[in-house]
């Protein structure tokens, strides 16, 4: 596909998008469209780390990244998975990930959101993050294989703690079986990463004061569940009535 009918296909096309079902549509070589119902099974569940463009058609910088994008994704094809979300048509996303901008490029490792980046990033400094990204990825060594099964028995954990949390106040957790697995699995990936239950839906700074307001329970999930219905992560929810 050439650059322009490239551009078109994402900016210009006129067919309406369903949003009631995933969605993944390939626009080039290693590069997809997605919607918010194929995130889990397209990031989440990615064996490639991705790098994933939330966009709006509207915005000159978004347009101006796409033939970038475009060019690393044929680059890094095998390595690094390359996906667009669409904010205006998947708006959760956006919510999910505290997007104030756009574009803003996630890097995801595992399932686990490792970077984000917000505003035109250019060829070089791209590169620069996927390269970043890449050095952390170093398959399955026998640290990693004994991680992975300390991460299952942590998940059970987390599981046990995060129904006892909601049951006391007053919470439920996620219905969905496969949405609530990947946040536990996110939060036993963190605390046998960084000792605590961070977010794993929020970035861990490094700064410990800071990064405290972001251990689960965080201290947003009280006002994100009275407004939103559930929590940043969609682990708790408000309970119906
Ligand atoms: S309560 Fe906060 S920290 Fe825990 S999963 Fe929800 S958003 Fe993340």
């Amino acid at each position: 596909m050439g650059l322009g009918s490239f551009i078109g296909s994402i900016f210009g096309r006129q067919e309406q998008v369903k949003f009631n079902e995933p969605v993944v549509e390939e626009l080039n070589k290693n590069l997809f469209m997605i919607n918010t119902l194929a995130f889990e099974a397209e990031v989440g569940h990615s064996e490639l780390p991705v790098v994933v463009d939330c966009f709006t058609k509207t915005c000159p910088p978004c347009k101006k990244m796409g033939p970038v994008f475009e060019k690393l994704a044929c680059e890094y094809e095998s390595k690094v998975k390359f996906i667009k979300i669409d904010l205006k048509g998947s708006p959760e996303i956006g919510k999910r990930f505290n997007i104030l901008g756009v574009p803003t490029l996630l890097f995801f490792k595992d399932g686990d959101l490792e970077n984000n980046v917000v505003g035109y990033t250019n060829e070089d400094k791209l590169r620069e993050h996927l390269d970043n990204l890449l050095e952390q990825q170093s398959g399955n060594s026998p640290s990693e294989v004994e991680n992975m099964t300390n991460n299952e028995s942590t998940k059970e954990d987390m599981h046990v703690w995060t129904s006892k949390y909601a049951d006391k106040a007053g919470y439920m957790l996620n219905p969905d079986e496969e949405s609530l697995h990947l946040v536990l699995e996110g939060l036993a990936r963190n605390r046998n990463k960084h000792g605590k239950n961070y977010c794993p839906c929020r970035i861990v700074t490094g700064d410990e004061q800071e990064d405290k307001k972001i251990i689960c329970p965080c201290i947003y999930h009280k006002d994100e569940i009275s407004n939103d219905g559930s929590c940043h992560c969609d682990l708790f929810f408000k309970k119906k009535d």
